[in-house]
C-alpha cells in the first residue's frame, strides 16, 4: 500500500468507528445534524475536493461529482425531516460514501498490483553489463557498450546484449522471452539474446548490437506501447461512458421533477417530493461506469501480459481482438513451418567438384539473409571473401546475381534460370530444393538442399483447427513438389507454390475477398520475402528469433521463438480475453440497468445501489485478471 492508499484506509476506519457510536447515541432533532457531518467530511472530503476540482476543469459530469450530489442531497432530505419533526436518515449518505470510498481503495489496490505483476512477469531489463576493458572487468550501464565489446556474463545473471558466445558453453533460461521452459543449450559461435539468464557457467560474449537495439530493448518498447493502441471495445466504453452518464443524470433530474409534477396536476395526490428526489440521487449513485473504464483495459492488458509470458508479443488491444476472430490462417513455408536450415544433399550435373560449386554459390550469396542464402554460406563453411563479388542483385522469390571473380553467376530456382537463358536441368530427386547456379549464362548444375518441417508443425495446423480457424493456407515460392509434399505432411488445407512475392499478395487478396462473414485473415511469415503480405493481412504474424528486423517492425504480432504452435496458442488466448470483456459488459450493464430500474419504482435505494456498483467493480476486475492466466 502506497501512502494515500493508507491514508484512505484509515479514513474508512475513522468515518466507520464515529457513525457506529453514533448510532448507539439517542439523540433526537436538529442536534443530529452537525454530529454526523463529522464522519460524512472524514469519508468524503477527498471526493469532494476532487468535485470542486472537476467542476474547474469544467468536467462536471464526474463521478466524485456525482457522488457529491447524491450524498449531500440526501443530507439535506434527512436535514428537513427533522426540521419538520421527523426523523431523517443521516446513516445512508455516509455509508454510501464508505462503501464508495472501500470500493475506490481495492481498485487502486487491485490495479496497481496487478499492473505491477504484470510488468514484474516480463521482468527481463538488465541493470548493468560486465564489460570487459584492458583485461579487468567493469560493470556499466548496458547504454555505454559498444557494438563488438566483449562482455562477461555470470550464472544466475541476464544476458544484457545481444551477441555471439565467444568463449564458454552451458545453458540459458529463456522462458521470459519464449514461454519455453526447456533450457536452451549453447557453446563457442552461437547467438544468444538478450533477456535470457544464463543458467550453468560464465560466458564470454561479443556483443552484436547495440543495447538499444538489442531484442529485450525491442520487446519492452512493443509492450510499453501496446495499451496504446486501443481496441474496439475499449473505444466502445470510453463512448458508452460519454452517453450513459449524462443519460442518467438528465434521467435523475426528470424522476425528480416530472412524476411529482404529474401526481399534482392530473391526479391530484399529494406530490410526494422528498421520494422522488430521493430515487433520483440513488439514479445518480448508480450513473458512474467505473466497473467497465476499469475492468476492460485492465483485461486487455492482462491478456497482453499473459501472452507474452507464452513468447507472444502482441503489439495492441486491437490485435487481440482480430486474433479472437481469425478463421483462415496463411502461413510461409521456408522458416515458418520449416525450419529453415538447409543441409546439403547432393551436387548434380556440374563441371565442378562439389565444394567448389557451392563455393561460388555461398560467395554470390555473400549479402543476402534468406535461409537458403543462410544455409549455403554454412555448406561453405569458411567466411566469404566479400571482396571477389560485386554487383549483388536479389531477385526476391527466385534467387542472386552477382559477378564473382569477374563472372556473372546466377543461383537460384528455375526462374531465375529462364530469366539469364541457362538450360537448366531438373532433379529427379524427389524432396529436395534444387539450387542451380548459371555462369554467364552457361548452366553449371544444381546444389540440392533438404530443409525439414519444424516437429510442431503438424501440432499448430491440428490446433487451429479445434480454435475454430476454418481454412489453414500455405503460400511459397517453392516448387509445387516440395510445397505438396510439406502440405500433405501437416494436413494444411489448401496449398499455392512458386509464387513471386507480388503473386503473394495478390493470392491474400484473393482469399481476402473470397471469405464470408467478418472471419479475419492472419499471415505468418519470418519477413522474408513476404514483408508485404504480414502488412496486407488483418493481422501480420511474424517470426522473432529468425525473422527480419523490418518483419518484426511490419508485424502486428511477434513470436518469440518461431514455434509455429503459438499461432492457435494466440489466438486462444485472444479469445479467453475478449470473451472476458465480453462477460464484463454484460454483467456490468446489466446490473447497472436492473438496479436503475429498481430504484426507479422506489424498490432499490442508495444502498443498493452502491453496494451493487462497488460489487460488480470488484467481481470484474478479479475477473479481468484471469486473462493473464494461460494454461501452458
Ligand atoms: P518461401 O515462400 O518458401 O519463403 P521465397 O519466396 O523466399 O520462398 O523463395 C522462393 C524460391 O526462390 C526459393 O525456394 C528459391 O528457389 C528461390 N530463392 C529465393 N531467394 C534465394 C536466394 N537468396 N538464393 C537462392 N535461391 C533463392
Ligand atoms: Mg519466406
Amino acid at each position: 500500500m502506497n501512502k494515500k492508499q493508507k491514508r484512505a484506509l484509515i479514513s474508512i476506519i475513522v468515518s466507520a468507528l464515529l457513525l457506529i457510536v453514533l448510532h448507539f447515541i439517542p439523540l433526537r432533532g436538529v442536534i443530529r445534524f452537525p454530529l454526523y457531518l463529522i464522519p460524512y467530511a472524514v469519508i468524503g472530503w477527498d471526493v469532494i475536493r476532487k468535485a470542486f476540482k472537476g467542476i474547474k476543469n469544467r468536467q462536471p459530469m464526474d463521478e466524485s461529482l456525482l457522488m457529491c450530489v447524491a450524498t449531500v442531497g440526501a443530507i439535506i432530505l434527512a436535514l428537513y425531516k427533522d426540521l419538520s419533526g421527523q426523523t431523517g436518515d443521516y446513516t445512508e449518505a455516509i455509508a454510501v460514501m464508505l462503501f464508495y470510498q472501500t470500493g475506490e481503495l481495492f481498485q487502486s489496490i487491485a490495479v496497481g498490483k496487478s499492473r505491477r505483476n504484470i510488468t514484474e512477469l516480463m521482468d527481463i531489463r538488465p541493470d548493468y553489463a560486465n564489460l570487459e576493458r584492458d583485461g579487468s572487468v567493469e560493470q556499466v550501464d548496458p547504454d555505454e557498450v559498444e557494438v563488438g565489446s566483449v562482455i562477461y556474463v555470470k550464472p544466475g545473471e541476464k544476458v544484457p546484449i545481444d551477441g555471439i558466445v565467444v568463449e564458454g558453453s552451458g545453458s540459458l533460461d529463456t522462458a521470459a522471452l519464449t514461454g519455453e521452459s526447456m533450457p536452451r543449450t549453447i557453446t563457442v559461435g552461437d547467438e544468444v539474446i538478450s533477456g535470457c539468464i544464463n543458467l550453468t557457467s560464465p560466458l564470454r560474449i561479443r556483443t552484436t548490437k547495440e543495447f538499444g537495439e538489442s531484442t529485450v530493448s525491442k520487446i519492452l518498447d512493443l509492450v510499453e506501447n501496446a495499451s496504446s493502441r486501443k481496441s474496439k471495445s475499449e473505444n466502445f466504453i470510453t463512448k458508452f461512458a460519454r452517453i450513459y452518464t449524462p443519460a442518467v443524470v438528465y434521467s435523475a433530474i426528470a424522476l425528480a421533477i416530472l412524476p411529482p409534477l404529474v401526481r399534482m396536476l392530473f391526479m391530484g395526490m399529494e406530490p410526494a417530493w422528498g421520494s422522488f428526489i430521493y430515487r433520483a440521487l440513488s439514479f445518480l449513485v448508480i450513473s458512474c461506469p467505473c466497473a467497465l473504464v476499469v475492468s476492460i483495459p485492465l483485461t486487455f492488458f492482462a491478456g497482453i501480459g499473459g501472452a507474452s509470458r507464452a513468447g507472444v508479443l502482441v503489439k495492441g488491444s486491437n490485435y487481440l481482438e482480430t486474433l479472437s476472430e481469425t478463421d483462415i490462417v496463411v502461413f510461409d513455408k521456408t522458416g515458418t513451418l520449416t525450419k529453415g536450415s538447409f543441409e546439403v544433399d547432393g551436387v548434380h550435373h556440374s563441371p565442378y567438384d562439389d565444394s567448389e560449386l557451392i563455393e561460388i554459390a555461398a560467395l554470390a550469396e555473400t549479402a543476402s539473409t534468406h535461409p537458403i542464402s543462410i544455409s549455403l554460406k554454412k555448406a561453405y563453411g569458411k567466411t566469404v571473401d566479400s571482396s571477389r563479388v560485386s554487383g549483388i542483385e536479389e531477385v526476391a522469390g527466385q534467387g542472386i546475381k552477382a559477378e564473382v571473380d569477374g563472372r556473372a553467376v546466377a543461383v537460384g530456382n528455375t526462374k531465375l534460370m529462364k530469366a539469364v537463358g541457362a538450360a537448366y536441368r531438373e532433379c529427379p530427386d524427389d524432396a529436395g530444393t534444387v539450387i542451380h547456379v548459371a555462369i554467364g549464362g552457361e548452366y553449371m548444375g544444381h546444389i540440392v538442399i533438404k530443409d525439414m518441417v519444424k516437429p510442431t508443425s503438424a501440432e499448430a495446423i491440428r490446433s487451429l483447427k479445434t480454435c475454430g480457424v476454418k481454412r489453414t493456407v500455405m503460400l511459397t515460392g517453392d516448387s509445387k513438389k516440395i510445397a505438396d509434399d510439406v502440405a500433405s505432411k501437416l494436413g494444411l488445407s489448401e496449398v499455392h507454390s512458386e509464387l513471386l512475392p507480388s503473386d503473394k499478395v495478390a493470392r491474400v487478396e484473393e482469399l481476402l475477398a473470397s471469405r464470408s462473414g467478418k472471419g479475419k485473415l492472419a499471415f505468418v511469415g519470418d519477413g522474408i520475402n513476404d514483408a508485404p503480405v504480414l502488412s496486407r493481412a488483418d493481422i501480420g504474424i511474424a517470426m522473432g528469433a529468425m525473422g527480419s528486423d523490418a518483419a518484426i517492425e511490419a508485424a502486428d504480432v511477434v513470436l518469440m521463438d518461431d514455434d509455429p504452435v503459438k499461432v492457435p496458442k494466440a489466438i486462444e488466448i485472444a479469445k479467453k480475453c475478449l470473451s472476458i470483456v465480453k462477460e464484463n459488459i454484460v454483467f456490468a450493464i446489466g446490473i447497472k440497468l436492473l438496479c436503475l430500474l429498481l430504484s426507479a419504482v422506489g424498490l432499490a435505494g442508495m444502498w443498493t445501489a452502491v453496494f451493487a456498483d462497488v460489487g460488480v467493480m470488484v467481481i470484474c476486475v478479479l475477473n479481468a485478471i484471469r486473462a493473464l492466466f494461460i494454461k501452458r
